[in-house]
Formats: C-alpha cells, structure tokens, sequence
C-alpha cells in the first residue's frame, strides 16, 4: 500500500492535465482526439484555442452493466457516466457484447460516444501453472467483422460460465453452505451468464459472508476452496481473434497477475496492442516501463461495476493523459476501418439479411434513420461510412471499389429484406 501512496504523489506531480503550459504534442493531440470525438455529429469540435484550455476528455475505457456482472443496465450506466462527465465509454462486459446496442442508444441521448467493447475471460498456461487472465476488446462501431465467429467463441465461454457457477455451489455445499443453484440464476437475471459476483451476492443473500468482499476472501478468490474455472480459451487464442476480428487487444489488471511478465510478453507475441496501466490513483510504473519494452499502449479504466461502497473506484475516475487516447485512436482507427471493409466486402459477397445485420447491429437506429430509405447497399456504405469515418479515411481506393460493386445490391425495405439487383 505504501507504494501505492507514493506512486499517487508521483503521478500528482506529473499531472498538468487543465493546466496552462500546453505541449505542442499535446495540443496536436487534443485536436486529433477532438475530431475524432466529432466524428459524424452535427456539432463540429471546439477551436483550438478553447481546446487546448480545456481538460483531456473523460475516456471511461472499462466498465461492466447488468449484462455480466455489473449492477446497472447498460442505460443507467450512461446516465452515471454522463453525470461524470464522461465523454467516451466503452462498455466491456465478461464475454458478452449483448450491452452495446442499448449502450449507444443511450449514449447518443447523454451526446457520450460509445466503443462496443468486451473483457474476454481466458487462461493462461505456462509450465507447471496456469492463471486467468481478461483480456480487453475495442472494436469500432460496425463491430467486429465475422461477427458471427466472434460471438460463437464468446458464447462457448459463457455456456462454460454456467458449468463453473454449478462448480461452485456444489463446492460450496460441500462446505457445508446449502446455497442453492437457483439463487445464483435469479440473481444474474435472465440470459446473463453468471459470474462469481452472482454466486458470492447469493452467499450474501444467504447470510453466509458479511460482504461481497467477505465471500471473495473466503470462498471464491482464484484458487480459493470454492473457486472453479469454467472452459475458458488460452488467452493467445483470444488476442489473435481479437487482431482477427478487427479489434484492439489490451490486457486488463495486469497487477492482479502472478506472473505478468510471462503473461504480457507472450500475449505480445500473438498480437497484444496495449495493457492497462493506469489507475485511479495514477499510473503504475512497473507496467508503465513493460508497456514500452513491449511497445504496447498504455491505457487503462475504473472497470466499474456499480456495486457502490467505498472499495469501488468511481466510473469515469481514471485519468487518461490526451496522449496516450491520441496513440490509442492511432492505432485503432486504421484497425477499425479495415474491419468496416471486411464486414461490407462480407455483404456483397453475399447479401443475406444477417451479412446486412452485422452491419446495422450496434448503430441501426442512426444508419436508417437517414431522411430516405435505403435503396441501395451504395447508399448504406456511404451513410456508415459518413458516420463512422473521417473523410481522409474514407477516401481509399478500396472503399471507392467497394462502393461502385456495392451499387448493384439492392435493399428492398427499411433494411430488413436485401436482394440481389441485375
Ligand atoms: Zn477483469
Ligand atoms: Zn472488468
């Protein structure tokens, strides 16, 4: 703890985020932040001037709704984002990207803009041990391309989820503790996958522990007597479908980690982009340093989970210095619009309603509420695309191709029905 103190003093004296004596760097990057901050809105990014009097904006790039294991609906997290002060929020909910949708229409009415994101539970095995280890999606807002691939390697991992969650209890009961199955589930509410924070609130319940925290350090921590792992992938196998996807790979917490360096130089090896270094109470310099041995972003989040109490880091806590957000978007932009095109390439080779749904999934209600319907996959792209990218971004020859072939696919309704034109 007390080198948690000192880095905090640390950190105070470096910060001079809302202060004056703005570097060039650093002005360079509130303007390529900004605009990307921007992008596709109606209103245009404050002038230089005033942006460089300004605070970096609040990136909130961990945190978890209702949909896994958090205590909020995707809805009501925005609200307290906004609140906040939040700017951008990237929901990354255990496995499951079933958050988004709600998350961006909730997003657009608080003017907070969303990146659809997923904390992905793997393992890492390493001779003679083997620990879990999350690793951080970001994708953009097509989504991940071949989605349909990426959502069956999630749902692998949460149909796992509901094995361990058994694990647990029978554990647990042979503990003596006659916590039911039942409880868990309703708990975790329909559809969601449940976690160990469901089996350890049903503990609390239940009068077993006095706190989460409690059921934590008794039963559940990793190794603990009732822990369970369930079917979770190696965690290289997650980062490389994440690269595969159109994604950017980042290691969560890695100071929760027996053996991070292991963990971060061979996740570096199949494609890692950034690992977590930055906290509410600074940035961590032993992960700091490795991020730059390895070449890796550095970035981090509060990863609420909106449990409240005093333990819990506040949504929206984690200050992100400008230029370590512009590295971030410079390194995900070109990923994402390589995704964009794979997804729309995916559709004109075959124009089926789910190719077209893959597009629509996380921004449906902005792309087709267009003042026209669409009648042409031309006019699809171009509408996504005029949202989603910056003009010098769009202004490829491989969009331009895309966009000519994509004129002869034809969208019959409201983007429900597609059909193949002449
Ligand atoms: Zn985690
Ligand atoms: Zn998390």
């Amino acid at each position: 703890m007390a080198n948690e103190k000192k880095k905090r003093n640390k950190k105070k004296k470096r910060s001079n985020g809302g202060k004056k004596n703005i570097t060039t760097d650093q002005s360079d990057a509130y303007k390529s932040v900004s605009d990307w901050l921007f992008l596709g809105s109606s209103s245009s990014p404050p002038s230089l001037d005033a942006a460089s009097s300004l605070r970096s904006p609040v990136f909130e790039l961990h945190s978890h709704s209702n949909r896994s294991d958090g205590f909020l609906s995707p809805s009501k997290l925005l609200e307290k984002a906004h609140h906040n002060g939040v700017k951008v929020l990237s929901l990354t909910d255990h496995d499951t990207m079933a958050g988004i949708p709600e998350a961006i229409e909730a997003g657009r009415r608080f003017g907070i803009k969303i990146i659809p994101g997923v904390e992905i539970s793997t393992l890492f095995s390493s001779s003679g041990y083997e620990e879990p280890v999350h690793i951080l999606a970001y994708y953009g807002t097509c989504g991940p391309a071949m989605y349909d691939k990426f959502e069956g390697f999630l749902a692998k991992i949460r149909d796992g989820r509901f094995v361990r969650g058994r694990n647990m209890v029978s554990k647990l009961n042979k503990l003596k503790i006659p916590l039911k199955w039942e409880d868990v589930t309703r708990i975790a509410g329909e559809d969601v996958a449940p976690g160990r924070v469901h089996v350890a609130r049903a503990l609390l319940e239940g009068g077993y522990v006095e706190n989460l925290r409690h059921a934590f350090t008794k039963y559940l921590h990793d190794g603990g007597p009732a822990y369970s792992t369930g079917s979770e992938p190696a965690s290289e196998e997650a980062v490389k479908l994440i690269c595969e996807t159109g994604g950017v790979a980042v290691l969560a917490h890695p100071w929760s980690l027996k053996d991070h360096v292991s963990v971060i130089r061979r996740l570096k090896d199949a494609g890692l982009h950034g690992v977590e270094v930055y906290r509410s109470d600074g940035k961590l310099e032993v992960f700091s340093e490795l991020a730059d041995t390895y070449s890796l972003l550095k970035l981090g989040g509060s990863d609420y989970h909106g449990k409240g109490g005093r333990y819990e880091t506040e949504l929206g806590s984690v200050n992100l210095p400008v230029t370590a957000l512009q590295a971030f978007l410079n390194v995900a932009r070109p990923i994402w619009c390589e995704a964009i095109k794979a997804t729309m390439r995916t559709f004109l080779n075959q124009p089926s309603d789910s190719n077209l749904s893959n597009i629509l999934r996380f921004d449906r209600l902005r792309i087709l509420k267009g003042n026209s319907a669409l009648s042409c996959g031309m006019e699809l792209m171009d509408r996504c695309l005029s949202i989603w990218l910056a003009s010098d971004e769009r202004d490829s020859d491989e969009f331009e191709a895309l966009r000519l072939e994509l004129s002869s696919v034809s969208i019959t309704t409201n983007g429900s029905c597609v059909t193949v034109g002449p």
